[in-house]
Parts: C-alpha cells; structure tokens; sequence
C-alpha cells in the first residue's frame, strides 16, 4: 500500500492523530499510528467502521486489539490489493487475446480478397474488370492499414499497461510475504516457501521444523516500550536469517513468533541449530544509549519436530508447537524436542491454528 497524501496533508493528519492515540492505552508505535492515520485520511472504510464503534463506546483500545485491527483490516487488505492486480493482468491478456482474434479475422478477409482478386484475373480480363479489382484491392488495403495502425496503438497502451501491472503485482507480491518489519518471510511467504519442500518427491520426510516464541516479550515492551520491542525483534530475525543456508527458510510467523523449515535435516541437527540460535541470543543484552550500561537481556524458548513420510506442514508444526510448549512450561530459555506422545497425537485429529504475522514498520536496528 502507497500513500499518496502529500507532506501538508499528513503533518495535518499527524496533529489529528496523537490526540485521538492519547486516548488509547495502546502504545504509541508505528501499527497503532498506522490504523489511526489510516482512518483519518479516510482510505480505510472497513477500518473506519470498525473503530468508529470503539471510539463512540468510548472504550480504549489495548495493545492486542490494535494489532487484532491491524492485522484484518491494512494486512489483510494489502493481501487483497494482490488478488486484485492479479485479475488485472488476467483482464488485460483476456483482452489482448481478443483483439488478437478479431484481427485474424481481419487478415482472414483480406487474404479471401486477395485470392477472389486473383481468380477474376485468371478469367477473361476487361479494362473495367481490372478497375474493379484495383479499387476493391485499395480499399482493402486502406482498410487493413487502418486496422494495423489501431492495432499497433493499442498494443503499444496494452504493453505500457501489462509492465505497470507487473511491477505493481512484484510490489504487492513482496509485500504480501516479506514481513516489512524484519525483512524476513512472514507467515504466508513461510507457508508458500514451505509448499515448494512438501512437493518434492519425499515432502517433508527428512525436514524438521523449529518454532521458537521470545519469552516475556510482553515485559520488554512494558519497560522498554515498543520502539525497542520492535529492534529486538529485527535483531532475532537477524540471527534466524544468518542461521539458515541453502533451502532451508526463516520466517515471523506471528507478532513475537519464528519458524525455520530445515529440508533434509534430521531432528538432532534442528536441535543444534535452534540451540545455537538461543544462546546466541541468551548472549545479547539490551543496554543504555550512551552509558552503555546493561539494563536487560532476552531470551527465547523454542521447539523441534522432524518431519515423517507424507506428512502435512500442518502436523509437522503442531508437533514442533507442542514441544515448544513444553519448552515454555518447564522453564523457559531453552530448546525442547518432540516427545513421541506429541508425534502419536498429531496422528489424530489434531488441528493448528497459526498465529497470524502482526507486521509493522520500525526504526534500523540495534
Ligand atoms: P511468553 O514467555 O509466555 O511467550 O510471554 P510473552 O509476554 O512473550 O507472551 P504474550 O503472548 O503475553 O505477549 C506477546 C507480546 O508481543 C504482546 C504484544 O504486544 C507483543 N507484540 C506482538 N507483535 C509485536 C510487534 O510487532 N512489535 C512489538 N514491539 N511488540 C509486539
Ligand atoms: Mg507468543
Ligand atoms: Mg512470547
């Protein structure tokens, strides 16, 4: 999504936001200045419906409920923006394609002419039969050149239509899996990458996926504030980045969550590389500006599965999320491995529900 409101414009829709923010006990960050500048400017309607009930109830919005809104209403409009410009470019071609056809029929008709000509030629010829032939070849002539000239001219216009398109549809298309805070693969770009895994020949067999969720990140956000919540998480993207190699694929799935997908991997090797990604980041700390003086540090629990023949994505990260809760309940700051318990359950009905990316936009990172 551009925004298109000139410096005037949203210097005016700044001074309008921070009072109607105030209200809120959500933080002041990029997503919560987002929905409202959104709102004001008056180019989100089903964002504006939706707040517009909150601030007439006159209930302020929390940190969740601001990412809830976020998340259906500029993500998932954004996703949509997709769709669009794909059924564009299919209209366009659909068109082209049918000015293709009328023009064979054009050309079809002359070539007849062409041929009709010859033969009248072939028979008895007369002074005014040649007349006849020359002034109908003419016309036709005339009028296949007229039909040439409109054809080129709206090929030109469909050529400089089919190129804005496509960049607009790469634009939308990075957008749509890259999350723009970290500048790593969100959860739909996660879920697309892994597709091209599970349809080769052995799927996920031989995969193994890491989950890991950043332990009481709520608590750094509380004490550091959001600007800093949001460099931690560029920062762990970062080390999820440098961790992987080859086909392997990191992603934010969720507002504090990462995923890896490590094709031919086995379970111990997952587990090598999700403990070194957390001590890694156990070794971090956060630290004054200027003093340089350490005020906190972080960490991160994180779960492994491998994956078994003919397996879903699905089950595969109900596991790695089961052992991930495992790491989260005895303690947290660790890596936990599926148990076999949780790779019997997820033969069963099990079902997962992802948590879905929270994006947002942010400062360089620490
Ligand atoms: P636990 O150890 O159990 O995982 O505790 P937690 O505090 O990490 O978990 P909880 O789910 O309670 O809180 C997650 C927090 O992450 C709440 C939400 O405000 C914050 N969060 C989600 N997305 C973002 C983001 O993009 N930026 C920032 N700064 N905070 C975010
Ligand atoms: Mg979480
Ligand atoms: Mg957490």
């Amino acid at each position: 999504m551009r925004y298109i409101e000139t410096k005037d414009q949203s210097a005016e829709l700044l001074r309008l936001t921070l009072p109607l923010m105030s209200r809120q006990t959500a933080a002041y960050h990029p997503i919560s200045y987002t929905i409202w500048y959104e709102h004001l400017a008056g180019i989100n309607p089903s964002l504006s419906t939706a707040l517009a009930a909150r601030v007439e109830a006159n209930e302020p919005l929390n940190d969740d409920e601001v990412y809830g809104l976020y998340m259906r209403h500029v993500s998932e409009r954004d996703a949509a923006v997709l769709d669009d410009l794909q059924m564009r470019l299919q209209n366009l071609l659909d068109d082209t394609a049918q000015t293709f056809n009328s023009a064979g029929e054009d050309t079809g008709h002359f070539s007849r002419t062409l041929r009709e000509s010859r033969s009248d030629l072939g028979e008895e010829v007369t002074v005014a039969k040649i007349q006849q032939v020359i002034s109908r070849l003419l016309s036709e002539a005339l009028r296949m050149e007229t039909m040439t000239q409109i054809l080129t001219e709206k090929l030109e216009g469909r050529t400089q239509e089919v190129k804005a398109l496509t960049q607009q549809l790469q634009r939308a298309q990075t957008e749509a899996v890259i999350d723009p805070l970290c500048g790593i693969h969100n959860r739909r770009g996660f879920l697309r990458e892994a597709k091209t895994v599970l349809d080769t020949e052995s799927g996920l067999a031989g995969s193994a996926v890491v989950l890991a969720d950043v332990d009481h990140f709520k608590q750094i956000n509380d004490t550091f504030g959001h600007v800093l919540g949001d460099k931690v998480l560029r920062r762990i993207a970062g080390i999820f980045r440098d961790s992987i190699k080859g086909r392997d694929i990191a992603a934010r799935i969720g507002g504090e969550e990462f995923a890896l997908l490590l094709p031919q991997t086995t379970l111990e090797g997952a587990r090598i590389v999700a403990e070194q990604i957390r001590s890694t980041i156990e070794r971090g700390r956060i630290c004054r500006d200027q003093s340089r003086e350490i005020i906190g540090s972080i960490t991160v629990s994180l779960g492994v599965a491998a994956g078994a023949p003919g397996e879903t994505l699905e089950t595969l990260m109900f596991r790695a999320d089961q052992a991930l809760y495992a790491a989260k309940r005895t303690g947290r700051n660790q890596v936990c491995v599926e148990s076999p318990e949780t790779h019997r359950l997820s033969g069963g009905e099990a079902h997962l529900e992802l948590p879905t990316a929270r994006l947002g936009e942010g400062n360089p990172a620490i």
